[in-house]
């Protein structure tokens, strides 16, 4: 996101969700100004945004987008992994980054 729509003091759940919700006022326009009825929102494990935080803050920020009846879903995504040695692709459990395949520790995080 650009620096100059994040503001002095925020969280960043503040700026993740002001972001969220100008996209949604974007989409609105494109769509004829449907009404937004849910939000859905794929977290990273390693995105550092707190679920709640999110939630709160979009709460706090939805009606001013004209959003304030949609329902915003949180989806965590699991952090995937990449095994140079035999090229296996697995789910990081607990930052446990070591491949099941062949136990080697030479993983890149897709
Ligand atoms: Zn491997």
């Amino acid at each position: 996101m650009p620096a100059a729509e994040r503001e002095e003091g925020d969280v960043p759940e503040i700026s993740v969700a002001r972001a969220l919700l100008q996209q949604v006022q974007r989409l609105q326009r494109v769509h004829g100004m449907a009404p937004v009825v849910s939000i859905v929102v794929h977290i990273g494990e390693l995105a550092g945004v707190e679920a709640e935080l999110l939630r709160t803050a979009s709460s706090l920020l939805a009606p001013a987008a004209g959003a304030e009846r949609a329902e915003l879903q949180l989806t965590p995504v699991p952090l995937q992994a990449h095994c140079r040695a035999s090229a296996a692709t697995f789910p990081v459990e607990r930052f446990r980054f070591v491949c099941p395949t062949c136990a080697a520790r030479d993983v890149t995080v897709l």
